[in-house]
């Protein structure tokens, strides 16, 4: 029977002492049975997902453990979110995420518009097939007053600055080219045009005149960020010959899968969020086993829970994640890896350099007397996000000799 593995990354991991947990951090102080008995049967250490000190974004991240490295592979966020919300692109394309806001005298009052989705999808698709020199725009509408925008045609660069000043009381800002290309300044020249073409457009949608009828505010602005440029890579199945699967609910991580080629599946009740249904993301990720070498499992609310200050729910949420989760993963795959893909210290409420704890558990493993946490004092891995994917092919015997 062919090995089969699971990577597990619960997003965020990786912490500081909290003082709210005696010093304790939210994975130290967690309880977690199943967790500690594969540390104990298995290898344990650290992991800096891309190098040392760097501080990973999620996207670049997870490119660093599905084996993609990022100074190579990273072509700026937008075609990440564009692919996880389900978008064909072409060769080319510049993909941005989008945010309805509420414009008021030229300037942003609400970013989300009321964070509502009423008429969101016809506001959206009103300045969709939108013509700006020789470059169509499509424009979909995604979740609540969130989007994905994409320019399509030649001559384009993602290295351009923002439209979203991401705070309010501002006016949306002129994009830069951040390089001296012309393809960087054709597409800030147009991103431009198309932040100046949707306020005049939005304006005066009947859409927006039902909005404020209905007691929401307009969403009379859609501004543009984390421009990314597509471009086709090599699969998982063509550069390691291995089928991957993926369980998540964020866009941005089905996004990053499909980019590598995984096959992502609809999981119903995985929201991406502390209300998403484990069950149902454990049971997907058990059936995907049958037609994968790796299943990919992704839990984000701990990230979440970071990024609002909250080690109390963190640690609540990691001891759920072991109850509800990993006594059946254990019992269904040969090999376990599990890990964060960055640290997000609640302290810091950002995500920090720090490495995060990485376990590897398996009939192939070593038994070292680490334990799965940022106070391990036996660790035998120290990795880099690069080597899980390596890890993983081995474990499951589907790696070759390095020569002879
Ligand atoms: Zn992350
Ligand atoms: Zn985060």
């Amino acid at each position: 029977m062919p090995k089969k593995a699971v990577l597990i990354v619960i997003d965020g991991l990786g912490d500081l002492p909290c003082p709210e947990l005696k010093g304790m951090t939210p994975l130290e102080a967690a309880k977690k049975p199943v967790i500690d008995s594969l540390s104990a049967e298995g290898e344990t250490g650290f992991m800096n997902t891309i190098a040392p000190g760097v501080i990973p974004g999620s996207d670049t991240a997870h490119l660093a453990l599905f084996g993609y490295d990022p100074y190579l592979f990273y072509f700026g966020r937008g075609i990440y979110e564009a692919l996880g919300a389900g978008f064909e692109l072409e060769e080319s394309d510049v993909a941005f995420r989008a945010n309805l806001a509420t414009l008021k005298d030229s300037i942003i009052k609400d970013r989300r518009a009321g964070r509502d989705d009423k008429y969101m999808k016809e506001l959206y698709s009103s300045v969709d097939g939108m013509k700006i020199e020789d470059i169509k725009v499509i424009s979909k509408h995604t979740s609540e007053h969130r989007g994905v925008v994409i320019f399509r045609g030649n001559g384009l660069s993602n290295l351009i600055t923002d439209a979203d000043p991401h705070k309010t009381g501002e006016k949306p800002l002129e994009s830069k080219p951040k390089d001296n290309s012309l393809q960087a300044d054709k597409a800030a020249r147009l991103l431009n045009e198309f932040t100046r073409r949707g306020i005049e457009l939005l304006s005066n949608s009947e859409w927006n005149q039902k909005r404020v009828k209905e007691g929401f505010l307009p969403g009379n602005v859609i501004l543009l960020r984390g421009a990314g440029a597509y471009r086709k890579v090599d699969s998982l199945e063509k550069r390691f010959g291995i089928r991957m699967s993926c369980v998540a609910g964020g866009a941005l991580y089905k996004g990053v899968a499909r980019f590598v080629g995984m096959k992502v599946l609809n999981v119903l009740g995985a929201t991406g969020d502390k209300n998403t249904s484990l069950k149902a993301k454990l049971d997907a990720a058990v059936k995907a086993k049958e037609e994968s070498d790796i299943v990919f499992l992704h839990i984000k609310a701990p990230d979440s829970f970071s990024h609002d200050g909250k080690p109390v729910e963190k640690k609540q949420f990691i001891e759920k994640i072991d109850k509800e989760v990993m006594k059946e993963i254990k019992e269904n795959f040969d090999v376990v890896a599990l890990t964060g893909d960055h640290s997000t210290p609640c302290s810091m409420k950002e995500h920090s350099g720090d490495a995060v704890p990485v376990l590897v558990w398996g009939k192939n493993c070593r038994k070292d007397k680490g334990i799965f946490s940022e106070s391990n004092p036996s660790p035998t891995l120290f990795i880099r996000g690069l080597d899980v994917l390596n890890i993983l092919l081995s474990k499951i015997e589907k790696l070759d000799k390095f020569g002879e």
